[in-house]
């Protein structure tokens, strides 16, 4: 038996599933997943000595790759000075001021540990302050584990929420409304209805939860001018674009000015953190300047908070950036092609260096056409590729993320590899 077969077994037996967070639990694609010892740049190893070409990149987290030395460095560095205090620190200083320097929209932030802390206290913020409780979320869009963003995706447009999840109590979602992402016309309809609840639109601005599925045109102005118009707040969920497509957050790249913003993922650096942040208005509102309470024994942890300083530093000159785009491109264009080649139809929807092929014709512009993808043939297409070295999020509704570390070397490699699974998935 494999180390990582062994491993899961054993890992059944102590954790729900196997693993510490679901998708891992490879039940989307079947068998085992690798249980991973090391990362290195673009590659990861398994605890059976093999070695893939990463394309996971910890969920988006690692833009830099695995273990770059600049953030390695200065994660060994913290852990020596003192991994953590539940005290001010001169780091979180720093870096918050470049967050705020790098993100107009974003005049004060607290830093929280996971994206889900952060949208959920971003919401908080919003019914503070608008003394209202509904919250628009769209269909496929993932805002972390919330009670109140647990809303069936797809569910009826402007009907009361149910909940997704067992152990979400009604209460808690009956205030959300979950639409269709790209559709501007149902946005408007539910505000002509019932503006005067409605504390915020979450949105992604490049959706990543059901796969890469960009904004059209308008879309992100038209939410903007709505809530505007019905005094609700605009919130942006940039936990995967937020320094992921540009140093800064997508919003300037779609020249639409938040009210909030949630970061996390790329800001930690491979550790846990996240941010929360915009308009000082509303952000005054948060303890100890005003009502909101919001607190947390390892926020702002020094180890994170100075990877994540490294992490920025590293990004800011922009040069990773137009890399991370020419082997975006390339791989987009190279899996076009082999999936023509193999006469699978496909649609690869890609964004800078976040990317996902749906097995479906297309196109792909929300959460109805996504779920269209057949995911018998993604399984295939994920275990030919897996047999030859290419680690893929094991779900047809992710985003493929490309890192610094990633080159024409691992592209060839992706694509070799893609031209054998493609006929096999065919
Ligand atoms: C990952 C993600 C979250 C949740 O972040 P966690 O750190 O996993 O809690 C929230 N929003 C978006 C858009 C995400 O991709």
């Amino acid at each position: 038996m494999r180390a990582s077969e062994e491993l899961f077994e054993r890992a059944r037996r102590v954790m729900p599933g196997g693993v510490n967070s679901p998708v891992r639990a490879f039940r989307a694609v079947g068998g085992c997943p690798p249980f991973l010892v090391r990362g290195e740049g673009a590659y990861v190893a398994d605890a059976d000595g093999r070695r893939y070409v990463d394309c996971v990149s910890s969920w988006g987290a690692l833009i830099l790759g695995h273990a770059h030395p600049v953030v390695v460095q200065a994660a060994q560095q913290a852990v020596a000075d003192g991994s953590s205090f539940g005290a001010p620190t001169p780091w979180e200083v720093e870096f918050c001021e470049r967050l705020c320097a790098a993100v107009p929209s974003v005049e004060v932030v607290r830093l929280v540990n996971s994206g889900t802390e952060a949208v959920m206290s971003a919401l908080r913020v919003a019914r503070a302050a608008t003394g209202r409780e509904g919250v628009v979320k769209f269909d496929g869009g993932y805002h972390g584990h919330a009670d109140v963003l647990l809303v069936r995706a797809g569910s009826g447009v402007a009907t009361f929420g149910l909940p997704d999840s067992a152990g979400v109590a009604r209460s808690a979602v009956q205030a959300t409304y979950s639409l269709p992402y790209n559709d501007l016309g149902a946005v408007h309809e539910l505000f002509r209805r019932r503006g005067g609840e409605i504390a915020a639109v979450l949105v992604e601005p490049v959706a990543g939860n059901m796969g890469t599925v960009p904004p059209q045109p308008g879309f992100l102005q038209g939410l903007r001018e709505l809530t505007e118009r019905y005094g609700a707040l605009l919130v942006f969920d940039e936990v995967i674009t937020g320094f992921r497509l540009h140093y800064g957050a997508a919003q300037d790249l779609f020249g639409v000015r938040p009210d909030l913003t949630c970061l996390g993922k790329v800001i930690g650096g491979g550790f846990p953190l996240a941010a929360y942040g915009g308009r000082a208005d509303l952000m005054r509102l948060v303890a100890p300047d005003g009502p909101v309470y919001q607190a947390g024994t390892l926020s702002g942890n020094p180890v994170a908070v100075r990877a994540g300083l490294a992490t920025l530093r590293v990004l800011e000159d922009g040069a990773v950036y137009r890399q991370l785009e020419e082997v975006g491109r390339a791989l987009e264009e190279g899996l076009r092609e082999e999936a023509d080649r193999a006469g699978v139809p496909v649609c690869v929807n890609r964004v800078g260096s976040m990317l996902t092929v749906f097995f479906t014709p297309g196109p792909v512009v929300d959460y109805a056409t996504a779920r269209a993808c057949d995911g018998a043939r993604f399984a295939r297409f994920f275990h030919g590729m897996l047999a030859r070295g290419v680690y893929l999020p094991p779900s047809p509704f992710e985003a493929w993320f490309v890192s610094a570390a990633h080159g024409p070397e691992e592209v060839d490699w992706i694509l070799r590899a893609a031209r054998e699974a493609f006929r096999e998935a065919a």
